[in-house]
């Protein structure tokens, strides 16, 4: 990695060029700069794709956006080649790419993206907070609510307590669950677990489903998240399941998932399921919860960092020594107060 001046972009048709004013460094950045997951695209790339910022240029055919307008930017563009594309199905587009890993993300003083990738922050919303709401809020939000479909009164896990597993803690309580348990190895992601709602923090070293059938009066759990991408965590929280349960796979990596014996899942009517990203709606959704209040997002910003220092993050995120929930750089100085 490394920080170098080039060209600032510029709006072709459909696009706009956003000013950035912060970017998360998320934990499935680090997976492609170490080289653990195949980068799509070729380098050099700039990476980043949790920002926000304000409208800088607008190109030629963008409907009602405005130089100045304050924006989140959904992570994503469609290819307007498949046949769900044709028929105008964009949500379900079967090739999407993904900003900073297949395009040019925000880890930089301007962005281009297209005019359908932005949703306007609500007054009250700081950058900062605009920023992560993309990703480390959507995701979880997307990978709770819809892939998991939580009801109000089940009883939710979560594995893994670093940015999105914080924040679906938060989102499991919001939703109603009338029990939330966070595992995570570092005593301080329990803590912070505790702090945000969790009512039942345990370290994965410990009889996990045991300790969880003790508290829920052998139950079990209706939902189990994997934030982090393991096997090991699959069948921690597979063990920890009532019948019927679900599990959500929202943390990415490359290990093959062995989530023990065929009969288990089957005799249980476990269900496992795959989870990637957030659509614009949830996008929304999440940006009108941070302003009016229903979530918290006070604990969230654990570091801030000018685009000098991003790398210094990255080092940081990777050596997993503190416990964070999200740095962002602000390649800009210090972003204005939301509404100035
Ligand atoms: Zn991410
Ligand atoms: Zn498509």
């Amino acid at each position: 990695m490394s920080v170098e001046a080039i060209p600032d972009p510029v709006p072709g048709p459909g696009e706009v060029v956003v000013k950035v004013a912060a970017c998360g460094i998320c934990a499935s950045d680090l997976h492609f700069i170490h080289g653990e997951m195949p980068l799509p695209a070729p380098t050099p790339l700039t990476m980043g794709h949790e920002p926000s910022g304000t409208i800088a240029a607008v190109g030629p055919d963008v409907p009602v956006w405005r130089e100045g307008d304050p924006v989140s930017l959904h992570a994503g563009k469609v290819c307007m080649a498949c046949a769900r594309c044709a028929a105008g199905r964009l949500e379900e587009c079967r090739n999407p790419q993904v900003m900073g890993i297949h395009y040019d993300g925000a880890w930089a003083e301007f962005v281009r993206v297209p005019w359908y990738s932005m949703a306007r922050i609500p007054p009250g919303v700081s950058f900062e907070h605009a920023a992560i709401a993309c990703d480390a809020v959507s995701t979880p939000y997307a990978a709770l609510i819809d892939r998991g479909t939580v009801r109000p009164g089940e009883r939710v896990g979560i594995w893994g307590i670093g940015g999105l597993g914080t924040h679906a803690v938060q989102i499991a309580r919001m939703a109603g669950a009338s029990f939330v348990v966070a595992v995570d190895p570092i005593e301080a992601a329990r803590e912070r677990a505790r702090a945000v709602g969790a009512d039942l923090a345990l370290d994965p070293s410990e009889d996990v489903p045991g300790a969880i059938r003790d508290a829920t009066h052998g139950r079990g759990l209706d939902l189990a998240v994997d934030a982090i991408g393991r096997s090991a965590v699959v069948r921690q929280a597979m063990f920890s399941l009532e019948r019927g349960g679900r599990i959500v796979l929202m943390g990415q990596s490359m290990e093959s998932l062995d989530a023990g014996p065929i009969l288990f899942l089957s005799f249980l009517g476990t269900s496992i399921l795959g989870h990637l990203g957030y659509s614009k709606a949830h996008l929304e959704q999440v940006l009108d919860l941070i302003a009016t209040g229903r979530l918290d997002l006070s604990r969230s910003i654990s570091d801030r960092l000018p685009l000098e220092r991003v790398q210094e993050g990255v080092e940081r995120l990777t050596s997993k020594e503190e416990s964070t929930v999200r740095l962002v750089v602000l390649p800009n100085g210090e972003p204005p107060a939301p509404g100035s």
